[in-house]
């Protein structure tokens, strides 16, 4: 009897279908299928390659409303937010991926300074099986996109979606069946963490996680056993900066925006809202207003804002931020209630009592990632201080700025310890394939899309050759050690003093030793 894994639809709790798990004992065979095909895959021109993942892109296309429908069935998100933030960005990656993999994967020469009688460069390859360990929040773009471009850059693929949203991690597998990319270049395995666990007891080449930091530690302490090099994207805890002279509508939609798309569940969603004292009574009166006017209910509708949140998991943190932030005396400017039977929960604003009590800063739902719609606005006086504020957590993955003074915004930029700072946006860019995602301090390393995204799922080999045959000779460094040899180091280390006279001065002992030297062995 197979084990197996419900997928439920998080608006109803009605049972979606019932899933085979895998198999641990079948992870070995799966992974010999993979390095085979890999083989294969990998003798294929990045051309070729490319070719072959565009074909993924009719095939969606043919697809997109039974997909749409199936994101929001079974993560709760409303269908306009699976069609503009995870099938639009997925069908971009795929264009994107597509159009750059074959010429960043050309040998790229390395000018040589002393050595130039030789030609150096990078030669790409690709690093063999990739597993993409997922998440449930974005279940298609997140994966989709580290898919294609471990595919596309010649590696095969062992892919587990989360255990929350399975029915679209096999969708992505019957997608890509459907365009006819070989066989076990991409094989899903169905489970949870223990089956994420045992994939890397099977040494992928290469593993590419996004979840938690907690998983992520625990990833990280497991391929080190077989020094499997890992790309961690993990939580957030970030920050949008309202500078005073923001407008107001403008900022409040911004803010509304960041904080609340897919329910708050997003690793780079607004969490703390940084305004400027001066605005602060206006805006929160508006950002209110705002809110109130946000439609939440059954994405099944599709004509909601909000959707209900995934899983329970997800109404546990929501209700300990509250339930804290209440105990502490804290304002809560809207929100704050929940109906313990149904997975709405209602976007909840916290602010700082002003009682002397407990510190805003000192709570959970400030300090931590709380990856639900609870979020804090909190004052602040100077550039300064916004800055410090935002660089005050563990995290560090993203940061917003709202302003018209666009050089003011990126001074400030340069100064936040993130992976990515959007000025007057929130965290679109995660949808945007030319640009890099990915985070420092707990938020992981590494990075996914964009170029340097592409370098990271393939090795880097380097080519050192003479410039001609007729330039292969024995190097003055090689053995045997003479006494003229050691003085022709020495004269031409000494070459790097700064003085040009002391230089000049050095050249005639040079070429003294260095003709002495090859008299002695020749070299040339
Ligand atoms: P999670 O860490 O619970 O799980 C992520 C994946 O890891 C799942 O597939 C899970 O089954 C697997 N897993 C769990 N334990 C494992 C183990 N020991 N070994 C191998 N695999 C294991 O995270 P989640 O709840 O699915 O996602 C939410 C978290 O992801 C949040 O912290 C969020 O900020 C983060 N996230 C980050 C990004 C980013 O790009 N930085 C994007 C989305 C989500």
């Amino acid at each position: 009897m197979h084990a197996k894994l419900t997928s439920r639809n998080p608006a109803t709790g009605e049972i979606i279908r019932e899933i085979n798990v895998t198999d641990i004992n079948d992870l070995p065979l799966i992974f010999q299928k993979a390095r085979e095909a890999q083989a294969k895959w990998a003798l294929l021109r990045p051309k070729d390659r490319a070719r072959h993942i565009g074909q993924l892109r009719e095939t969606i296309l043919d697809h997109i409303d039974d997909l749409a429908e199936l994101i929001s069935q079974e993560n709760g998100k409303p269908f306009m937010e699976a069609m503009a933030t995870e099938i639009f960005p997925s069908l971009e990656a795929l264009r994107y991926f597509a159009k750059v993999t074959p010429r960043l994967m050309k040998d790229r020469p390395i000018p040589l300074g002393l050595t130039k009688h030789r030609k150096s460069y990078y030669n790409y390859w690709p690093v063999g099986t990739i597993a993409v360990i997922a998440p449930w929040n974005y279940p298609l773009l997140i994966p989709f996109s580290e898919i294609v471009m471990a595919l596309v850059t010649g590696n095969s693929v062992i892919f587990k979606p989360s255990e929350i949203t399975p029915l679209i991690g096999l969708k992505i597998q019957e997608l890509c069946d459907e365009a006819g990319l070989p066989p076990n270049i991409i094989q899903t395995v169905i489970g949870d963490g223990s089956l994420g666990a045992a994939i890397i007891e099977n040494k992928p080449a290469k593993i590419f996680f996004t979840g938690s930091a907690a998983t992520g530690k625990k990833i990280m302490a497991a391929a080190a056993q077989h020094l499997i090099p890992v790309n961690l994207e993990l939580g957030g805890n970030n920050a949008m900066i309202v500078l005073p002279d923001a407008d107001l509508d403008f900022a409040t939609s911004a803010a509304l925006w960041g904080c609340f798309a897919n329910s708050g569940q997003v690793c780079a969603a607004t969490e703390r809202l940084l305004v400027h004292e001066k605005l602060v009574e206006p805006f929160v009166s508006l950002f209110k207003e705002k809110i109130s006017k946000l439609r939440q209910g059954n994405s099944a509708t599709k004509s909601n804002d909000l959707g209900p949140i995934t899983f329970d998991k997800q109404k546990s943190i929501y209700v300990d931020r509250l339930n804290e932030a209440k105990a502490a005396g804290m304002k809560i400017i809207t929100g704050g209630e929940f109906n313990p039977a149904d997975n709405f929960l209602k976007p909840s604003v916290i602010m700082d009592g002003g009682n002397g009590g407990a510190k805003l800063e000192s709570l959970k739902v400030y300090s931590e990632e709380t990856f639900g719609s609870i979020i804090t606005i909190s004052p602040f006086k100077t550039p300064a201080e916004a800055i410090q504020k935002t660089n005050d957590t563990a995290y560090g993955l993203t940061a917003s700025i709202i302003t018209n003074n666009l050089e003011l915004a990126e001074s400030i930029a340069k100064q936040l310890e993130v992976g990515t700072v959007t000025i007057n946006e929130a965290f679109h860019t995660a949808g945007v394939p030319e640009t890099p995602w990915g985070g420092v301090k707990a938020s992981g390393f590494g990075r996914t899309h964009a170029e340097v995204g592409l370098m990271e799922c393939v090795n880097i080999r380097h080519i050192n050759r003479p410039k001609t045959r007729f330039l292969s000779f024995k190097s003055l460094w090689w053995f045997p050690y003479s006494p003229y040899q050691l003085m022709t180091f020495r004269r031409i280390v000494a070459l790097y003093r700064k003085n040009w006279l002391d230089k000049i001065r050095d050249i005639p002992h040079l070429l003294f030793n260095f003709v002495k030297f090859i008299k002695e062995e020749k070299r040339l």
